[in-house]
């Protein structure tokens, strides 16, 4: 079949609400317009017959890479035994059992029970409100308070948006909600001090947490959200030992941590979890994206034996929870979850995130590092960002109206390569399909390189730069 791309793009702008899209720009046809009509392994092809690697995963999502007749094979044997019933008051189906069971198993020790949600916005919207029900149901009704950080990234609705920290997802929206408080991101890059140690810098932000507990009153506060790797925030590691101070101040306060697994969860950093990755000893744990390789849509919020016990006794004393999904624990979602973990183990793709991960880290490292338009080439597992910088030595910002981000960007699609322009400064992300192979590491690195020095090119040329 062939399509009439200028003609379906023209329904397209007529009728379709895009996500995270310059609405009028995109009407008028300036920005965007690109029909994704197939995908095998990390590469996605559009209506024009252009070829493209995808070195983001879609969202940082494909971890098992496009394709997958099994996974197809597997929703469609679902979808022809029992394509839906609900879960209210103990409903439930074979699929969702075996993989309820699969994850408590996989899960850092004390972890009890999953519920599930559609997308990783709504299953951190359960996270709040499973914490404010569990200092209800201790007698803390005033305890409801939480905290995230400066350029985490929790999703975009109501309460996850809140919890997001990146002005875009607030601004003319009257967010965040009053109950969301934001400490500072551990970017060692922007540390205060250049003589800090990555410990040191740890201490100091787990100070910081501290002292804004401390304002607010220890009392008030219940929950702290992170994710294991700031990701859209721009893909930044936690210095050495962030996460042990943090939990130290957090069970200092009788204070709940929540691990935000959306992204790390399932391998990407080459263990099953970021929280496994850095110890981070969770209450609380959200999934999505890698749990099903997003072949269907599904989350869970994890809940820990020490919450659980809680949630069951405010049954005890309320009734049935007031919480509860049309679509939690979709059978369709569940089955494929069920097989794109079995393909995870079945090809070893945890250890091949661990292996071609350390592999990745060092090309980018070996090729950009000295590179004089990037201040920091970062990263762990198959998670990398290029931040680019107009001094190096002084690690300034460029000017914003120079989108240098997004021009490497589009660069990188003239070289045929997905890499993201993160949404925070002008930084570069790379989280690719964990099926990713050495040889195609190499091709994503000389692609991104040929991308950055026309860039670097250009913007000498025009004097809009140079390097010092
Ligand atoms: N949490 C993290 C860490 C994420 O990266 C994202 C999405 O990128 C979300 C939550 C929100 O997930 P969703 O877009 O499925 O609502």
């Amino acid at each position: 079949m062939t399509i009439d791309t200028k003609k379906l793009l023209e329904i397209d702008r007529n009728t379709v609400f895009h996500a995270s899209t310059h609405l009028k720009q995109y009407a008028q046809g300036e920005v965007g317009g690109r029909i994704i009509t197939g995908a095998q392994g990390i590469r996605i092809q559009d209506s024009e017959g252009v070829e493209l690697i995808d070195a983001f995963a879609g969202l940082y999502c494909v971890n098992i890479g496009y394709g997958r007749t099994e996974m197809a094979e597997a929703i469609y044997e679902q979808a022809k035994k029992l394509a839906y019933y609900h879960t209210y008051v103990g409903h439930t189906n074979e699929a969702l059992i075996e993989l309820s069971d699969r994850i408590i198993k996989m899960a850092p020790a004390g972890m009890s029970k999953v519920y599930y949600g559609m997308s990783g916005s709504d299953a951190n919207e359960t996270q709040l409100k499973l914490v404010w029900y569990y200092n209800n149901a201790r007698g803390l009704p005033q305890k409801k308070k939480v905290i995230s950080r400066d350029r985490g990234y929790h999703g975009s609705s109501i309460a996850s948006g809140s919890m997001t920290g990146l002005p875009l997802f607030h601004a003319h929206f009257d967010l965040p909600l009053e109950r969301i408080k934001h400490t500072i991101a551990p970017v060692y890059y922007r540390r205060p001090d250049d003589n800090m140690s990555e410990l040191e810098f740890s201490r100091y932000c787990a100070a910081k947490l501290e002292e804004m507990i401390l304002a607010e009153g220890p009392d008030t506060v219940a929950a702290m959200i992170g994710e294991p790797v700031l990701g859209t925030g721009g893909i930044v590691p936690p210095p050495e030992g962030y996460w042990t101070e943090i939990r130290k101040v957090l069970d200092k306060y009788d204070i709940l941590l929540i691990a935000d697994e959306v992204v790390c969860g399932f391998g990407r950093l080459g263990a099953d979890f970021g929280s496994l990755y850095y110890d981070m000893k969770p209450d609380l744990m959200t999934v999505a994206k890698g749990l099903t390789s997003a072949y269907q849509p599904l989350s869970g919020v994890i809940v820990g034996e020490k919450v659980w016990s809680v949630l069951e006794q405010g049954t005890d004393q309320w009734g049935a929870i007031g919480h509860g999904y049309t679509y939690s624990g979709h059978p369709m979602g569940a089955a494929s979850a069920l097989c794109n973990l079995d393909i995870i183990e079945r090809e070893g793709l945890v250890a091949n995130a661990r292996d071609v991960g350390a592999y990745l880290q060092q090309r980018m490292q070996d090729t950009f590092a000295e590179h004089p338009l990037v201040g920091e080439s970062r990263g762990v597992g198959l998670l990398h960002a290029l931040e680019f910088s107009s001094n190096k030595a002084r690690r300034e910002h460029f000017d914003p109206n120079l989108k240098v981000g997004p021009q490497i960007a589009a660069a990188c699609l003239e070289q045929g390569l997905i890499a993201r322009a993160m949404p925070h400064g002008d930084i570069l992300g790379f989280a690719p399909p964990l099926v990713v192979t050495k040889g195609e590491v190499d091709d994503i690195v000389e692609r991104t390189l040929r991308a950055v020095n026309k860039v670097t090119d250009k913007l000498v040329r025009s004097g809009e730069w140079n390097a010092k």
